[in-house]
């Protein structure tokens, strides 16, 4: 008999005691209908403070198809998804998240795209998130729109990291060993041929969002910096700006100087120029500093994450 191919499914979970044993439940559902293939369940505790830890332990004690990594603290989602696709042994990977938004079932049909239609890849974007807030609907379009137009690392608005991927394409993202990871631009900016399957996204199950506007906002600075050098090259082209804004300034001044006088005036107009300028300065220096310190984290090669547990 041939052997069987594996599907390898990577959960983060960061706090999610009552989601896992939920999610185990309707991805076994799925498992059931997908008879042709075997699973592997990779569940990821990212320094869970609850007994997400536990459960999972408990789990693959049932299940010999259930492995955990365990995190020494909490390192992030991407962390997590890294490690999982790391530790994962199957011939496709998913990544999935606990709370069952991104629905199990879909399984189905992202391995039917990949074995049938000869993609290297299936995923998953919504259009409406009507859990999240006005704020971060709104950010969120700016933010695509953006990425797309200074990076070179095309992204799906509203792509989930839900996704079925074939093995050469996880180890690809494997071999991208950087320690700010942002894992939506890695695939725009592996490339492979992506099948995109539209859904509409439900609201969380069980517990809340972990990622605050704040985090939001560091991840989406994140996906900038990785995959976009555009800022850096943007304080050029505002000092040519100034410099021309300048020289027109000086001839107007002289011109003025020499048809009407000297008189000294203009000081708080001067004061509000030199605020100005050195705000603009201080601004794009940050923007420097922002690039720097990814180099500063980068050469120091630290491990993006650190396994207390695995099996
Ligand atoms: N998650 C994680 N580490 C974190 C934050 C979140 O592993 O530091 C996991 C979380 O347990 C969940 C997934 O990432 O399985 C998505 O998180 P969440 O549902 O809070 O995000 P949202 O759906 O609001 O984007
Ligand atoms: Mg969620």
């Amino acid at each position: 008999m041939e052997k069987k191919e594996k599907i390898s499914i990577i959960v983060p979970c960061y706090n999610e005691e009552q989601s896992i044993p939920i999610f185990y439940k309707e991805i076994c559902k799925v498992s059931e209908k997908m008879e042709e293939v075997d699973f592997e369940y990779i569940f990821v505790d990212d320094g869970s403070k609850d007994k997400s830890f536990e459960i999972m332990k408990d789990l693959s004690k049932q299940d010999k198809r259930v492995r955990y990594v365990s995190f020494s603290r909490n390192f992030g989602k991407e962390a997590g998804m890294y490690a999982g696709l790391s530790e994962s042994t199957g011939d496709f990977v998913a990544i999935m998240d606990v709370d069952l938004q991104d629905p199990p079932e879909k399984l189905i049909d992202m391995y039917k795209g990949i074995k049938e239609e000869g993609y290297d890849c299936v995923a998953l974007y919504t259009t409406s998130h009507e859990g999240y807030s006005f704020i971060r609907k709104s950010l969120t379009n700016i933010w695509y729109k953006l990425i797309d137009k200074i990076s070179n690392s095309k992204q799906m608005p509203g792509a989930r990291d839900f996704r079925l991927m074939t093995r050469q394409m996880v180890d690809t993202i494997i071999s991208m060993k950087e320690y700010n990871r942002y894992t939506k631009g890695f695939y725009g900016y592996i490339g492979f041929k992506t099948k995109w399957l539209k859904y509409q996204a439900p609201d969380r199950e069980h517990g809340e969002s972990k990622f605050k506007l704040k985090s939001l906002i560091k991840y989406a600075i994140e996906g900038i910096v990785s995959f976009s050098t555009t800022p850096l090259i943007l304080s050029a082209y505002v000092g040519l700006l100034f410099c021309f804004i300048s020289f027109i300034a000086i001839i107007f001044i002289i011109v003025k100087t020499l048809l009407y006088g000297d008189p000294t005036s203009g000081w708080p107009s001067m004061a509000c120029i030199i605020m100005f300028v050195g705000g603009v300065q201080l601004f794009f220096l940050g923007i420097i500093g922002t690039y720097i310190s990814r180099i500063y984290l980068e050469v120091k090669e630290r491990p993006v994450y650190i396994i207390k547990e695995k099996k």
